[in-house]
């Protein structure tokens, strides 16, 4: 029997220059069948009703860099630069307490976080990825799973000479396990990965018809570094070895070199900017507006909890459009809907998942969110972009339907229990520290 869902009783943001006052969006087996006004919308047959309220009816949010299992280091180093805070701090917290069961636990709590604010795709890399595939599927999230490779021993991987045989195990596991999942490999970096390890992820992705992401250029200590190690930043180098072209998602570009943007685009390389992680750590920022007009699909990532530190993606569009016009002095740089996309289409766009989340439009997944209109913060409503861009806060997500299932009612997460999940995520923090 076909899973219909219909989504009606408020506006509907449908995407860019897509806005009706009253709007509907129906859905049969997850995909979505029908998406603009009320008046006139098909009710599937057996539809289960999800009613907004007054409420907006918008896209599902993309997440394009995460570490969600990283949750459980939030707040535990804070105020010190990207090399201090990685080398001293989370590479020997992982080192110590990261493993399947952790990670499992503690992406539950991930995407309870994303879903209740309105997250319904996320790219997440990191180490241990099927606790992660497990907790993803289970709380009922959109996840594209990057399973880390880096030369030295890493959380389930203890041997550096195993970790593309890892990767790949760990692809051909999730490979058309849920229409939820989407495996694929992540580089940790240039400087953690040698020049035979990134060759190694840029053969095993296109052997495996998946994508891979990786940091780069996210300081300016990194850029010099590599200048001095490889002759040139850590774009140049890449394209210098053949694999910029390879590269599906570079992740930060906080410090691109003249004509790297154009670069970028050239070789279609979609960036994953991180504005609230760069920021905190002091690294710097994206010039977003710069790569647009250049032509680079921009989406935008929280980065793990441990730098930001929280997952609340309307935190990062907002802070995205605001960085903008500080850097450009011009208000009209990014404005709302170019802010607002970076999160739907251009987190799409990161992830491999063009044409199936970003927008609610038939044939697309149906990925929506209902945000409470009849918030203070929130009232009036002139313009449904400019609110979510620069008034909404994740706290103002009311429902969630993640493929054409409701995952989030009323605020609250209905695919887990939260405050058991809690509990034991805050057991694992009472032997990493003393938390409050
Ligand atoms: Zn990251």
């Amino acid at each position: 029997m076909p899973r219909g869902l219909l989504i009606t009783g408020g506006p509907l943001w449908a995407g860019p220059g897509k806005f009706w006052p009253q709007g509907a969006v129906a859905a049969v087996d997850g995909v979505i069948t029908y998406a603009g006004p009320a008046e006139g919308a098909p009710k599937p047959p057996q539809a289960e009703v999800v009613p907004a309220g007054g409420g907006l009816i918008m896209p599902g949010l993309v997440n394009a860099h995460c570490h969600g299992a990283m949750v459980l280091f939030r707040g535990l180093a804070d105020d010190l630069p990207l090399g201090v805070w990685l080398q001293e701090h989370m590479f020997p917290a992982e080192a110590r307490w990261v493993s399947d069961e952790m990670v499992e636990m503690c992406s539950r709590l991930a995407a309870a976080e994303m879903l209740l604010s309105g997250t319904t795709t996320v790219g997440d890399s990191y180490f241990c990825l099927d606790g992660a595939a497990k907790a993803y599927a289970s709380a009922g999230i959109r996840a594209a799973l990057y399973h880390g490779v880096i030369d030295f021993p890493a959380p389930g991987v203890p041997d550096p000479a195993d970790n593309l045989a890892t990767a790949r195990r760990f692809m051909e596991r999730w490979q058309d396990q849920s229409p939820l999942l989407t495996p694929g490999v992540f580089a940790h970096s240039t400087y953690t990965c040698s020049e035979a390890t990134l060759r190694g992820v840029a053969d095993l992705a296109q052997e495996m018809g998946c994508l891979w992401h990786t940091h780069l250029a996210e300081t300016d200590e990194e850029v010099g570094n590599s200048v001095k190690a490889n002759g040139g930043s850590p774009v140049a180098y890449l394209d210098r070895l053949g694999l910029l072209e390879r590269l599906d998602t570079a992740v930060h570009c906080v410090w691109l070199q003249p004509g790297e943007d154009e670069l970028l685009a050239k070789r279609q390389v979609a960036v994953a900017a991180c504005p609230g992680s760069n920021s905190k750590l002091g690294s710097g920022w994206a010039h977003v507006p710069a790569l647009l007009a250049a032509g680079v699909k921009v989406g935008l990532g929280t980065d793990g909890a441990a730098s930001n530190n929280n997952l609340d993606l309307f935190g990062e569009i907002g802070l995205a459009a605001r960085l903008a016009k500080v850097k450009t002095k011009d208000p009209a740089a990014l404005p709302a809907e170019a802010a607002l996309g970076l999160a739907l289409s251009g987190g799409a766009a990161c992830l491999g998942l063009n044409g199936v989340v970003g927008r609610l439009e038939t044939g697309y997944a149906c990925d929506a969110v209902v945000m409470d209109l009849a918030a203070p913060r929130l009232t009036p409503c002139f313009d449904a972009a400019s609110h979510l861009v620069y008034a909404a806060t994740g706290a103002n997500v009311r429902h969630v339907v993640v493929n054409g299932r409701q995952v989030v009612g009323d605020g609250a997460v209905l695919t887990m229990d939260l405050s058991e999940v809690m509990a034991k995520v805050r057991e694992l923090a009472a032997k990493v520290g003393a938390p409050l």
